[in-house]
């Protein structure tokens, strides 16, 4: 169906009219001029990301599901980043002609999946046509309580340094899809070139096109009675996300790269492309898994959270931000970075 056909309104209506606000703190949801929120209790997080067309995400490969589920994730993890909950989520979407209704019904299918699975409310957005491709705006809000609050500026000397699951497997996922992809571009005529073959490879692929925010990590920490003294969610590559950490907290820090979570499938698909394997769990970007620093004191209760590693510690800023390899070198961390600037 042509958005012509719907108009604007008609649009809008048609993709939010069965969300129902199902959090205490959206007072108000879709329709009005403004959603209306009340944290009474509560400090608020807010959160925004941009997600562009040929800048963060190719359409050759990545579903349009699969888009909209990650593009809310991608804003979850932030809010978890703060040791906060998200509760809504406001979404702006500019769409070119080459897009259809079904399209953006694609779309709210993966943001309202997302929204689900972590409790948060669509309370809102914006709506309007675009020449360049497909952009998607999202904000997150989110609570905490003001003492549950936890930012990048917190880490102290001896701190021990953690994170949770693996990285690098989405930067492998983005290999491989670009390499199809390219195989793909060199044979267009030949029809076996459209199915890929990504068997032995699919947690790769997961990891790309469906992130999950690392909700259960939050809650976890909370059952065990740690507050962490500082945390950022991994976006950019482990690397460039301590330097900041340590930036901010005015401090160094060692990283032992014998201790950096990484499946075997990462392992393996980085043997195949020829590279460095604890280059990509470093630099490559979009784990979005939990990078935080706790007191040495809670060392048994965060060495019992499933699902969380030590890699590390935090060290006085004269000593550097150093990763410490297998051979006992040491190096200093680089932000090499991962979004294309
Ligand atoms: P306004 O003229 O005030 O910008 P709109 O017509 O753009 O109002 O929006 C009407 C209502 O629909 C508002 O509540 C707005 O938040 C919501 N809305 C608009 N676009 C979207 C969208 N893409 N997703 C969710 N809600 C939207
Ligand atoms: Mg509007």
């Amino acid at each position: 169906m042509q958005i012509s056909e719907l108009g604007e309104f008609g649009l809008i209506d048609h993709l939010t009219k069965d969300i129902k606000p199902q959090n205490a703190s959206t007072v108000l949801g879709v329709g009005d001029d403004c959603a209306v929120l009340s944290y009474p209790a509560s400090q608020v997080l807010v959160t925004s990301d941009m997600l562009m067309e040929g800048i963060h995400f190719d359409l050759v490969y990545t579903p349009l599901k699969h888009l909209g589920y990650k593009a809310a994730m991608v804003n979850f993890s932030d809010i978890y980043a703060m040791n906060g909950h998200p509760r809504q989520l406001v979404v702006s979407i500019a769409v070119g002609r080459r897009f259809q209704v079904e399209h953006l019904e694609d779309i709210y299918a993966g943001l309202r999946l997302a929204c689900e699975r972590h409790g948060v409310d669509l309370v809102g957005g914006d709506t309007c046509s675009s020449m360049t491709g497909l952009a998607l705006s999202l904000t997150c809000i989110g609570e905490a309580k003001a003492e549950d609050v936890v930012r990048r500026d917190g880490a102290k000397v001896n701190d021990l340094i953690c994170v949770s699951g693996n990285l690098g497997a989405a930067y492998m996922g983005l290999q491989l899809m670009e390499r199809e992809k390219r195989v793909f571009e060199s044979k267009p005529n030949n029809a076996e070139a459209a199915q890929p073959d990504f068997s032995g490879h699919e947690y790769l692929i997961e990891r790309l096109l469906k992130p999950e925010a690392r909700k259960d990590i939050v809650e976890r920490l909370a059952k065990a009675g740690i507050r962490p003294t500082a945390m950022m969610d991994v976006s950019d590559g482990l690397s460039s996300e301590l330097l900041h950490l340590c930036k901010a907290s005015g401090c160094g820090c060692r990283l032992y790269e014998e201790r950096i979570p990484l499946d075997y499938q990462t392992a393996l698909c980085a043997e195949e492309f020829n590279m460095n394997v604890t280059t990509c769990a470093l630099n490559g970007g979009e784990d979005y898994e939990l990078v935080f620093t706790v007191p040495l004191t809670d060392h048994d209760k965060v060495s019992a959270i499933e699902d969380v590693k030590v890699i590390g510690a935090i060290t006085k800023p004269e000593l550097g931000q150093l990763l410490i390899t297998r051979d006992g070198q040491e190096f200093q961390l680089k932000a090499q970075g991962f979004k294309a600037f």
